[in-house]
């Protein structure tokens, strides 16, 4: 089960009872941070979540208003006394960043690791989540991200029998060991069922659409996807600030075949987020407009 909270949906800059764009997603009791602008760090102490599970912060890009928070956020997981690693990823030019924003954030008790990303990389998250990303097109270095919980296959008890191991040997090979029997080696292949289902979601923000991130995006539950304007004659702006409309994102969920869409990052001039809904609705049923703390949670499908 991953839990995902949407501290902050909107672009650009922090308004009154409104946070800048960003996801908590927790999984077991580990957190991982998307994006940080100015403040995360108060929605985030109405969620009561904590903040000493903090074991990641990707960033999507450089901009103020997805790196800005980085002290506060550190500050409170500090106080919260957490003493191990705390990794930070995202693309070329996260280091200088994030160094810069540390000289306001010195003396942590916990070391920060920095991992600076190329599209197409893989890497580990907490939680025993799977992290991927891609290059988003905004220009400047900005990546979107997957995130992926895998589910083991099932154990089939009765193949154990026909072979005839013993109980004794069965956890090892639910937990993928291969043992040996009667001089025998037996792989966990033939004693479990065929692979199953697992979670997957996607943060893609601050971009124009590309054919490269709907592909990418392939068949998440969840797509959380910017929406910077919803009116369809924001194009222009839109493709001048390399960000999207309401009716791409949706485009880009359908293209992708993702089960539902969350759209984020609106512009500071929305006042309404049900109108960019009803225009992606249009294209993309499933799709919701995200409201600062709303919490989804994805589960293993029943099958
Ligand atoms: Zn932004
Ligand atoms: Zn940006």
């Amino acid at each position: 089960m991953i839990d995902i909270c949407l501290l902050g949906t909107y672009g650009m800059m922090p308004m009154p009872n409104r946070w800048l764009s960003c996801a908590l997603v927790r999984c077991g009791a580990s957190l991982t941070l998307f994006d940080c602008g100015e403040g995360t760090q108060v929605p985030w102490k109405s969620l009561g979540w904590g903040f000493r599970q903090l074991g990641a912060i990707c960033f999507t890009h450089m901009h103020a208003d997805h790196v800005a928070g980085l002290p506060g956020v550190l500050f409170m997981v500090a106080h919260a006394e957490r003493t191990e690693p705390l990794d930070i990823y995202g693309p070329p030019g996260t280091a200088y960043v994030v160094e810069g924003l540390c000289r306001i954030a010195a003396d942590l008790p916990f070391p920060l690791h920095i991992h600076e990303l190329k599209s197409g990389e893989q890497f580990e998250l907490p939680g025993e989540l799977h992290g991927s990303c891609i290059a988003a097109s905004h220009g400047v270095p900005c990546l979107a991200y997957r995130v992926e919980l895998e589910r083991k296959p099932l154990f089939q008890p009765e193949q154990a029998q026909a072979l005839g191991l013993p109980v004794q040997l069965w956890s090892r090979l639910q937990h993928g060991e291969t043992v040996q029997h009667n001089g025998q080696a037996v792989s966990p292949a033939q004693v479990l069922g065929p692979p199953r289902r697992g979670i997957s979601l996607a943060f893609i923000t601050d971009t124009r659409p590309t054919t490269a991130l709907s592909q990418f995006a392939r068949d998440v539950d969840l797509l959380v996807c910017e929406s910077t304007y919803d009116d369809p004659e924001d194009l222009p702006l839109a493709r001048a600030h390399a960000h999207m409309l309401a009716e791409e994102a949706a485009a880009l969920a359908q293209a992708a075949g993702a089960h539902t869409l969350i759209l984020t990052h609106f512009s500071p001039k929305i006042s309404d987020v049900s109108i960019a809904e009803r225009t992606a609705r249009r294209i993309f049923t499933n799709t919701r407009s995200g409201r600062d703390g709303m919490v989804v949670t994805l589960e293993y499908s029943k099958v």
